[in-house]
């Protein structure tokens, strides 16, 4: 693990680096076992929002079940064969959510009902998308560890509220025994677009001083929705910055994001060929046989002489 302070001329290389792309920073407090997860997935989200025709409610309820599971691939290591699965299911008109995302920062999903309704309630007298209301509080939040070794890990927990960062707190709390605190956020424009997506995740671990965990309390406590930080122009390397402040802030890791779909031709037909046979005999009776993906919406047409 290489260290390398986070200076304002790192953030300068950062800021030139990524320009508008999306990516997560992760750093640590220099003495402390702390780490910081912080991440913008502002284009993947709008990439699902227009892959999925998602209404502005469904494309804020997905945007941050996107970015809880690029966070919590925090759970598994760097390699691309490692991914993390999270499935929301609640109470409400949404219905499920699905989302991957792997250890490179590739995430991909879909929802049960992506024209869902856009509630929206009043929070200090602004309106905000009822997330809570659209993905419902009773039921159920489960993850799966797809690791590359031994069979996938998966753990369930019930959601609290069913805004999504809550629930994922805890499941950190309660499936994996980790202190953490989170934010995720969407913030829509009035045709939709998504104009920020981001999250971030303090994770503090066994041996973190007194004073640390304070200090980390009181910030995370005062800190601005991650959306308000994003539109006054912050960027992971800044919220990280503020959010260490003090604690030398040192750099461990990058990862760019970005919606990615690794479906192709081939695993297509070989989904279908596992269809049973009979199935498959009478979807080509009737002529045309089409796939299509859900996650990226590509349509996959097969032809009697492709199935021999
Ligand atoms: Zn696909």
């Amino acid at each position: 693990m290489t260290l390398k302070e986070l200076s304002s001329e790192v953030k300068a290389d950062l800021r030139n680096y990524f320009e508008n792309r999306d990516y997560m920073v992760i750093a640590v407090p220099k003495k402390e076992p702390v780490r910081v997860y912080t991440l913008r997935a502002t284009s993947a989200v709008e990439t699902a929002r227009r892959i999925h025709a998602l209404s502005p409610g469904a494309t804020v309820a997905m945007g941050r079940a996107m970015v809880a599971a690029l966070l919590l691939t925090s759970l598994v290591k760097h390699a691309s064969e490692q991914k993390v699965l999270l499935k929301i299911e609640g109470d409400g008109p949404i219905g499920s959510i699905n989302v991957e995302a792997d250890g490179k920062g590739r995430v991909r999903g879909f929802v049960s009902n992506p024209q869902v309704e856009t509630y929206v309630k009043e929070v200090n007298g602004k309106k905000k998308i009822d997330v809570g209301k659209i993905v419902g509080s009773k039921g159920t939040l489960s993850v799966v560890k797809e690791l590359r070794l031994g069979t996938p890990y998966m753990s369930v927990v019930p959601l609290v509220s069913g805004e999504i960062g809550e629930d994922l707190a805890y499941y950190y709390f309660q499936s994996e025994q980790i202190p953490v605190a989170v934010s995720v956020g969407v913030l829509v424009d009035k045709d939709g677009t998504v104009l920020h997506a981001g999250g971030l995740l303090v994770e503090t671990m066994k041996g973190t001083s007194r004073e640390a965990v304070d200090k980390l309390e009181e910030r995370m406590f005062n800190l601005k929705p991650i959306t308000d930080m994003m539109q006054e122009g912050k960027r992971p390397e800044n919220i990280t910055s503020e959010i260490l402040d003090g604690l030398s802030p040192m750099l461990v890791g990058l990862k760019e994001i970005e919606y990615f779909c690794p479906c192709t031709e081939e695993i297509a037909l070989r989904s279908f060929k596992s269809l049973p046979k009979e199935e498959v005999r009478e979807l080509l009776s009737e002529g045309k046989v089409e796939l299509t993906c859900k996650f990226c919406g590509r349509v996959y047409k097969f032809s009697e002489e492709l199935l021999e």
